[in-house]
């Protein structure tokens, strides 16, 4: 039997409708501001977007565009301006980042508690303790359709492909919180020629790589959970790292590429915006 699609989008309305009667029941409209450097019409549209969907939801977007030699310290100096208005709930920093400027140690200055992406040190140590409120947006939307496929995690085989920060790590992180098993493939298993007998042992097997065509559907479990985070433009065509055709003659679920984890993730910013300001409120 054909796997069933594991469809990021009825996800994502329902979960916006929790986050837009959350948003309606506080004090204040939260406020999402987001900070773009120089000019890059990729990053203006995503911000566009954003925007919408922030809207929809009664979260206010206040977009700000800075020149293209904006220093380090300059955008430092903005972020901390941010992080001192009381009316402001969450940050995002659009990428790409003009190259005089690391992104990581930009990042680093946003306020934890209005880290909308939830890729703070402080934020990423919570989910070691099993104290997160704000959490990595992707790995948020990978939970979110586990919970959908398998909401008991308990004792499961889970193997991540892709180990970045991003993805990969708090998403094991979470995972290990739920009592999952664990492991985590990245380049190094590959090169190892270890991938392949890895992945056959998936009961879920989640694949953050970047690869079109990575993991031959032929390797997937009968049965498996697949959830594919990749995004390759193949042709004319966007296509994730597994062999999608393949791998739904095996597994129960599979995610299609686009239209999986996609749609989740920019409703997980929002979720993110919404609680830290939930969190301001409550003082
Ligand atoms: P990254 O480049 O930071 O990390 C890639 C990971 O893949 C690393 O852990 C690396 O070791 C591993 N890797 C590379 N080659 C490998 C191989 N041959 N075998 C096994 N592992 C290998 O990437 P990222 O930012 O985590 O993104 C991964 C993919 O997920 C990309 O396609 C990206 O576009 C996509 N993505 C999608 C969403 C979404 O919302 N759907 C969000 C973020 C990233």
């Amino acid at each position: 039997m054909p796997a069933k699609l594991l469809e990021g989008k009825p996800q994502a309305e329902r979960i916006r409708e929790e986050i837009r009667k959350k948003a309606a029941g506080l004090p204040q409209r939260p406020v999402l501001a987001s900070v773009q450097v120089g000019e890059n019409a990729g990053a203006e549209a995503y911000a566009k977007s954003q925007k919408k969907t922030a809207e929809a939801l009664g979260i206010e977007y206040r977009f700000h565009k800075l020149a293209p030699d904006t220093s380090e310290a300059a955008l430092v100096e903005f972020i901390e301006k941010l992080n001192a208005d009381k009316s402001v709930n969450g940050i995002i920093i659009q990428m790409p980042l003009p190259q005089h400027i690391d992104y990581k140690k930009i990042s680093w200055f946003i306020s934890p508690a209005k880290d909308a992406e939830g890729m703070h040190p402080a934020n990423i140590g919570k989910i070691l303790f099993g104290k997160a409120n704000l959490l990595p947006c992707t790995a948020a939307a990978v939970m979110e359709l586990l919970n959908l496929s398998c909401p008991d995690l308990y004792g499961k085989e889970v193997v991540v492909v892709g180990h970045s920060e991003i993805v990969g790590r708090p998403l094991a992180l979470l995972l290990l919180e739920r009592f999952a098993t664990v492991t985590v493939c990245h380049i190094g298993t590959s090169k190892a020629g270890k991938l392949e007998e890895h992945v056959k042992t998936a009961e879920i097997l989640i694949v953050a790589v970047g690869k079109a065509g990575l993991i031959k559907g032929s390797l997937i479990r009968e049965g498996a959970i697949v959830i594919d985070v990749g995004i390759n433009r193949v042709a004319d065509k966007i296509v994730g790292d597994v062999e999608f055709e393949e791998a739904s003659r095996r597994a129960s679920w599979i995610t299609p590429v686009p239209g999986g984890v996609g749609p989740l993730t920019v409703t997980m910013l929002m979720r993110n915006v919404v609680e830290a300001a939930a969190l301001a409120a409550k003082g």
